[in-house]
């Protein structure tokens, strides 16, 4: 099928609360194009520089979203323009981001990407080193950061039991953090589910979904 064709199928599927970001890393600008065309806006990519290079030539008003470990000498690159960093994992990149953000007279939204997997490879924050981030008087002084939700990604495995729990887990922490009194701001954003397990994602709790290669097609390489 074309790449307008599997966009109007997974977007008739989802439920109008969950924000669909087209996952375009690997894909030439002529393919966010043709999804452009239908009249998605929100492109998701893991790679600062890809990322850079495909802003620059592409309609500004696409909203480009860093879904990929970003490391904090190259924050400056996508400061002026991204929408949404979804994979903070430390105060010292939150605090290179508010500099950055400050000097782009920009307040950036960001979530902190929470590690759910079974597996050794996977960045992310820990449920308790996230919450004493956002307790911390460190993240409390930045000004033109703002955390608007929370990011995971479940094991790549065909257990669809297992990608649920961890799901339900991370969702069961979203509440939680919401709860607390002591933080002052609502999350809004749960990013969770890719195209193997997206639909999973969403029975729990998903509100974005970053959906590539049911969209794009298969890549060569993952990372
Ligand atoms: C590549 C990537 C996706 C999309 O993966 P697909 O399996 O192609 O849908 C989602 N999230 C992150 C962080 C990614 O790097």
């Amino acid at each position: 099928m074309s790449i307008p064709e599997n966009l109007r199928k997974i977007k008739s599927t989802l439920p109008d609360n969950v924000i669909l970001i087209a996952v375009s890393k690997t894909h030439p600008p002529e393919a966010v194009m043709e999804a452009y065309t239908t009249g998605q806006r929100v492109f998701g990519e893991n790679k600062v520089q890809e990322l850079v290079a495909k802003a620059g030539q592409l309609p500004k008003d696409i909203q480009w979203h860093l879904i990929g470990h970003l490391q904090s000498n190259k924050v400056k690159y996508i400061a002026p323009f991204v929408t949404l960093i979804h994979s903070v994992d430390s105060v010292g990149l939150l605090k290179e981001i508010d500099r950055q953000a400050k000097k782009n007279y920009r307040v950036i939204s960001c979530l902190l990407q929470i590690y759910i997997a079974d597996e050794e490879t996977k960045f992310g924050l820990s449920f308790q080193e996230c919450e004493a981030l956002l307790k911390s008087a460190e993240f409390g002084a930045l000004q033109n950061i703002k955390i608007t939700g929370l990011m995971g990604m479940a094991t790549n495995t065909e257990n669809q039991e297992q990608i649920r729990k961890e799901f339900k887990n991370l969702k069961t922490f979203f509440d939680h953090l919401n709860n607390l009194s002591t933080l002052n701001s609502q999350l809004s954003t749960l990013s969770m589910g890719m195209s193997s397990d997206y639909k999973i994602a969403i029975e729990e709790g998903s509100t974005m979904v970053r959906v590539g290669s049911s969209i794009f097609g298969y890549r060569d390489y993952t990372e």
